[in-house]
């Protein structure tokens, strides 16, 4: 079998099968060898009949004996009964919807059954159980021991993340298949020399220890191997694109600290420590012959447009190389066109004496200041007429949302990339505003996104930080509170009071709809809709309720955020669409309903949108259910105000999951839960370093840059 041969050349598969490992993104050999095990469990220790809790899931080591298919009582559907014996006892097991397991589920053999307990305490039962026969047949290839076979098979065994279509029971067979067949051997991108350090096994031992693990510390072993592969192999990549940006040529900025000086006495504050050290790191590296690539990180409201502006102010006042007229362009990208209008007005109003036009783009339109027709003013005009002036050069400061990266958009001296919330953009996008000018731009990539620090070394390990580590003076703390369910009215109580003194409330939901009454896990979860009719009708009838959610069409949007800007709109009910960069300083009030559904760092960013004035602001936290867990997650939040722990602590305590978008950027839960072990990411960032430094192009690791290569596609797109 060749590793890089579709699956489907080497196995039979049903539609369902291949549908569901389309989703997974198997399509070949290889991708089935580097499809993991979501955890190992020993055999039987999960659970025996004797002490099974209802609602969890279970693994049990025993025989299934008096299978039988009959229909349900009342509902009259197919089902297949029987009991499940193991040496403390027996269970009943069913099946619904699967009278065939009668006749197919091995009877009177030793098995091991994984499968959900249902019903009560005294008188639970399995449902849908997953059967595995742990027969001599099963253990003759050679793969496993040969001495006490069905014990040492039962140690351990690999769980699949569970997919809909396929079972971890195909993935077993397929994979021992793949193991017995000549040519599906991979060659290791992993240098020797560095798995020898730090004794990592080989791939070949690694993919049998990942799949059909013998011992745990050999399942062990493997996890090791592959996180390290897996950040090595990002780190690799990142230090590869680091290496080549700094090899690029790019516009020089001249004069930029006078010039960010002039701005910087323009405002009506003195900038913070922070951003002064921020704005000076940036203007050492515009004197730099190549492109700055850095990442400015900093809480929500520590000032990061001011620092966008005062280094912005600097490019737009110097002149395109042997030109003795005209200016460097800027362009500033935000993720939604709700920002993107916000930021079109605070450069509007930073950059109004200069003699530089302005302009917005977004997917419903363009707009250009200064007006040719009414002064000191704004106006629409044609996208094939601004397009025409940002390729001439007439506009020097163009901010917009994606719009701004489409083909069309052609610049004529794009000096300086600013990219608002960049965990929403990546590598891609940046190259591709790289490519609008003669030269690569100077990118500054900005983010309220609290990160911990192995994240960040990892995922951005080809950009340099500034950080933003103060907030401007006079900010009233913020206090946050957990409301429990009897509490309720205590809290809308105080959000009247807020309301009576004039300011304004938001209450984030954590879905747009009423749910499906199907989907039993959604029941509780409060629906930005519903909540926005039952606040204006019931609590705050007096009161304008405004909804905005992530469902609406971008227009829609900006016509409420506008309304909530003018005060028109008091409560703003709303998805955490609201999470980035929306800036009403007269909100003071935010109420986060289904709390525990959001991570710690995404409700720090959420809270943090009524931290804008100097009015004390409240941030009241509803969570639906209070585990253990949620409580002391929740209360993290309480006590501490510092994004950049409360960080760290979402890695600690929600593990694997859609931290940060790492899953979107491509990072499997071996990857994440790696990014705990600081040793672990520092020697995999110091040996892709040292690497990347003595061959740049990795002519001489070329299974390595194919593997770098494979990744690129998905990390950080
Ligand atoms: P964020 O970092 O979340 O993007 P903003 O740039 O939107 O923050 O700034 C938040 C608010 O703080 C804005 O109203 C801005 O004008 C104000 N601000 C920024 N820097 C200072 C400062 N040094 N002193 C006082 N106010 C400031
Ligand atoms: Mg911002």
């Amino acid at each position: 079998m060749h590793p890089d041969e579709p699956l489907a050349k080497y196995f039979r598969l049903i539609a369902p099968q291949q549908s569901a490992l389309r989703r997974l993104g198997i399509l070949t050999v290889r991708d089935l060898l580097y499809h993991f095990p979501s955890r190992h469990e020993r055999a039987g220790a999960s659970a025996s009949t004797e002490q099974l809790v209802p609602g969890t899931k279970v693994t049990l080591v025993g025989q299934l004996s008096k299978l039988e298919a009959k229909r349900l009582w009342k509902s009259r559907r197919p089902a297949t009964e029987g009991w499940f014996t193991d040496e403390s006892g027996r269970v009943k097991v069913m099946w619904f919807n699967q009278p065939y397991m009668a006749k197919m589920a091995p009877q009177e053999v030793p098995v091991r059954l994984t499968g959900t307990v249902g019903g009560s305490a005294e008188k639970p039962y399995i449902t849908n159980p997953e059967v595995v026969a742990v027969t001599a047949g099963d253990l003759a290839s050679g793969l496993f021991k040969t001495d006490n076979e069905a014990e040492a098979r039962l140690e351990i065994f690999p769980i699949y993340p569970e997919t809909r279509g396929i079972t971890s029971k195909w993935f077993y067979h397929a994979l021992k298949r793949i193991f017995e067949a000549k040519g599906h051997e991979i060659e290791d991108p992993l240098p020797a020399d560095i798995r020898e350090r730090y004794h990592l096994p080989d791939l070949a031992t690694s993919f049998l220890w990942m799949h059909v693990p013998e011992e745990e510390r050999h399942a062990q072993a493997a996890r090791k191997r592959f996180a390290f592969e897996e950040i090595f192999t990002i780190q690799v990549s990142r230090a590869k694109d680091r290496a080549e940006n700094a090899a690029l040529p790019s516009f020089r900025i001249t004069d930029a600290a006078s010039h960010a000086e002039t701005f910087l006495k323009t405002i009506p504050f003195e900038p913070t420590n922070a951003q002064k050290r921020a704005i000076a790191e940036i203007i050492t590296d515009f004197e730099k012959p190549h492109p700055m690539a850095r990442l400015l990180e900093g809480d929500v409201g520590s000032g990061k447009t001011l620092v966008a502006a005062a280094s912005a102010y600097a490019v737009v006042h110097s002149r395109p190389p042997g030109r003795i007229s005209g200016t460097l362009q800027v362009a500033y990208m935000a993720p939604t066109e709700i920002l993107a209008t916000q930021h079109f007005q605070s450069f509007i109003e930073y950059f109004k004496d200069l003699p530089i036009n302005i302009a917005l783009i977004t997917g419903s339109g363009a707009r250009k200041f200064p007006s040719k027709s009414k002064r000191g003013a704004a106006t629409d005009i044609s996208r094939a007429q601004l397009l025409k002036w940002i390729a001439n050069g007439e506009i020097a400061m163009l901010v917009g949302t994606h719009a701004l990266i489409q083909k069309k958009v052609g610049f004529q001296h794009l000096a300086y990339a600013i990219v608002d919330e960049q965990h929403r953009f990546g590598t891609r996008q940046r190259r591709e505003l790289a490519h609008k000018g003669d030269a690569a731009p100077h990118f500054l990539s900005m983010t309220a996104t609290p990160i911990p620090r192995t994240l960040a070394l990892t995922l951005y390990g080809d950009l340099d930080l500034s950080i933003l580590d103060e907030l401007p003076p006079g900010r009233a703390k913020i206090e946050t509170r957990i409301i429990m369910p009897k509490e309720r009215a205590k809290a809308y109580e105080k959000m009247h009071e807020e309301l009576e003194k004039g300011r304004q409330a938001y209450v984030i939901c954590p879905r747009i709809n009423e749910p499906d009454p199907a989907k039993m896990n959604a029941l509780q979860a409060k629906s930005a809709k519903a909540e926005a009719l039952r606040l204006q009708k019931d609590v705050f009838p007096e009161y304008e309720v405004g909804l905005l959610h992530g469902g609406m069409k971008p227009r829609e949007k900006d016509a409420v955020m506008e309304k909530f800007d003018r005060g028109e709109i008091h409560i703003l009910v709303a998805t955490s669409v609201v999470e980035v960069g929306i800036n009403v300083p007269n909100a003071t009030v935010i109420m986060i309903e289904g709390a525990e559904r959001f991570g710690l760092a995404q409700l720090h960013q959420l809270r943090g949108r009524v931290q804008r004035s100097t009015h004390t602001p409240f941030c009241f936290l509803l969570p639906e259910s209070k585990g253990e867990m949620t409580m002391k997650r929740l209360k993290a939040l309480e006590k501490s105000s510092d994004g950049f722990k409360l960080a760290e602590a979402d890695l600690e305590t929600r593990g694997a999951g859609d931290l940060y978008g790492t899953r979107q950027w491509g990072m499997s839960d071996l990857g994440i839960e790696a990014l705990q072990n600081v040793r672990l990411i520092q020697a995999a960032r110091g040996e892709a370093m040292s690497l990347v430094e003595g061959d740049p192009t990795l002519a001489r690791h070329s299974v390595l840059l194919r593997r770098v290569a494979a990744a690129g596609a998905l990390h950080r797109e």
